[in-house]
C-alpha cells in the first residue's frame, strides 16, 4: 500500500506498481535491485525509501504433516510470526494468519500469549503472509478462506484495518471478504469498528467460560471488555445485518465442562436476539507451551457429550475439526518451540532443512 502510495507521489504509471505486485508474488527477486522490469533509478529509489528487501517477511522454518503445514516467518525487524496453512480433502485450503508478534493479552491457555507482545505487525506484513511467492511459486491458488487465528488479538492491532482493504482489494489479495474471519477475545471497541466497517467479514468471539469471574481467569481482558459488551455488539449486528455469528468455546477438562457451564452457555446464546445465527464451535484443548500446567484436554468423548448437550438445547454447535495434531497445529506453537529449541542452543529440534518447498 505505501508502495503504490509512493508510485503516485512520483507520478509513475498504474502499470508499474503491477510490476512491482507480480515481482512480489511470482518472482524469486528477494530485493528490489532484483527487479529488473523496473528502470535501474526507480529501484534505486524504492530501495532507499522502503529498504532493499522487497518482500517485509522471510521464511525462517516450515514444518508440516499430511493436512497442516505450519510456516515461522521473521520481519525486517527480526520479530517472528507463524502462519499455518490447512489442506482439507476436498481440495481447498484455509489460511490461518497473524496480526502481532506475540500478544500482550496473557489468556492462560495460549502459547502466544505466554511470549507477550513484541509488536503489531504491519498490514503489508499480515498481507504478505498469504502473498509469500513461497504459495505463488508452488503453484498453489489463494487459499479459500483466510482466518485470522495465528499469533496475537487482530482487534488490538490498529493496522488489521488497512489490511482487510489490501486482502479483498482486487489488485492485491483479492479475497472475498465473506471468506475471511477475525478471531477475538472480545477487544470490543475495535469489534464495533470491525462489524460497522466491514460487515461481511465473519467474526468468531471466543467465550471460553459464561462465567465473568472464570473467564476473567482464562482470558484476562475479560476485566477490560467484559463478554457481555462484546456479545452485545455481536447481538446488533446479527440482528440488523442478518449475518450469522460464531462463539469459540475452548473445552477445558475439569474446568468449564460442567453441566451447569453447558446450561449457562446455551442460556447465554437464547438470550440473544436472533439465537439462530449463532453458531457455537466447541474446541477440545490441547497442551500448549506455557499455558497453566493444571489444564488438561478432555475426552473425546466429553466433547462429543458437551456439543450434544448443546445441540439437545436448541444450539447450532459443533466440534470444530483439528488438523496438524501431529506437529502440535496450535497457533504459536511453533514459534515456542523455536525459541526453546534456541533458548536450549538445539538447533535440530527444529530442523531448518524442513523449510525447503
Ligand atoms: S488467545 Fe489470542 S488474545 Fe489470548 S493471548 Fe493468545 S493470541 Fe493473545
Amino acid at each position: 500500500m505505501r508502495i503504490r502510495d509512493h508510485l503516485t507521489r512520483l507520478g509513475e504509471p498504474a502499470f508499474r506498481f503491477r510490476q512491482v505486485m507480480s515481482a512480489w508474488q511470482t518472482s524469486s527477486a528477494e530485493t528490489f535491485a532484483d527487479v529488473h522490469a523496473l528502470p535501474a533509478w526507480l529501484r534505486a529509489e524504492l530501495s532507499e525509501q522502503f529498504g532493499s528487501r522487497l518482500h517485509p517477511i522471510s521464511e525462517v522454518l516450515v514444518q508440516r504433516d499430511e493436512h497442516v503445514e505450519k510456516v515461522l516467518f521473521a520481519t525486517a525487524s527480526g520479530a517472528r510470526v507463524e502462519t499455518v496453512v490447512s489442506h482439507y480433502r476436498a481440495g481447498w485450503d484455509s489460511m490461518c494468519v497473524s496480526s502481532q508478534a506475540g500478544c500482550g493479552l496473557d489468556c492462560t491457555f495460549c502459547a502466544t500469549g505466554a511470549v507477550g507482545l513484541v509488536r503489531n505487525l504491519t498490514a503489508d506484513e499480515i498481507v504478505a503472509q498469504v502473498m509469500h511467492p513461497r504459495w505463488t511459486q508452488a503453484g498453489r491458488p489463494r487459499p479459500a478462506s483466510i482466518a485470522f487465528m495465528g499469533m496475537g488479538e487482530p482487534l488490538a492491532n490498529p493496522h488489521i484495518f488497512d489490511a482487510l482493504t489490501l486482502l479483498t482489494a482486487r489488485v492485491y489479495a483479492g479475497m472475498s471478504t465473506r471468506r475471511v474471519t477475525v478471531s477475538t477475545v472480545g477487544f470490543a471497541p475495535n469489534l464495533d469498528r470491525l462489524v460497522t466497517e466491514h460487515p461481511q467479514v465473519n467474526v468468531t468471539l471466543s467465550v471460553h467460560s459464561p462465567f465473568p469471574g472464570e473467564r476473567k481467569g482464562i482470558i484476562p481482558l475479560e476485566e477490560r471488555f467484559p463478554l457481555a459488551q462484546s456479545l452485545e455488539i455481536l447481538d446488533r449486528h446479527t440482528a440488523t445485518r442478518r449475518r450469522k455469528a460464531y462463539l469459540a468455546y475452548l473445552l477445558i477438562a475439569g474446568v468449564n465442562d460442567t453441566d451447569d457451564h453447558l446450561a449457562a452457555l446455551a442460556e447465554l446464546v437464547q438470550r440473544q436476539t436472533r439465537p439462530d445465527l449463532f453458531h457455537v464451535s466447541v474446541i477440545r484443548y490441547n497442551k500448549a507451551a506455557g499455558a497453566t500446567p493444571e489444564y488438561r484436554a478432555p475426552s473425546p468423548t466429553g466433547v462429543d457429550v458437551f456439543v450434544n448437550g448443546l445441540v439437545a438445547r436448541g444450539i447450532h454447535a459443533t466440534r470444530r475439526r483439528q488438523l496438524g495434531s501431529g506437529i502440535d497445529a496450535a497457533c504459536g506453537q511453533l514459534h515456542a518451540d523455536y525459541l526453546s529449541a534456541h533458548a536450549a542452543g538445539d538447533r535440530r529440534r527444529i530442523p531448518l532443512s524442513a523449510a525447503a518447498g
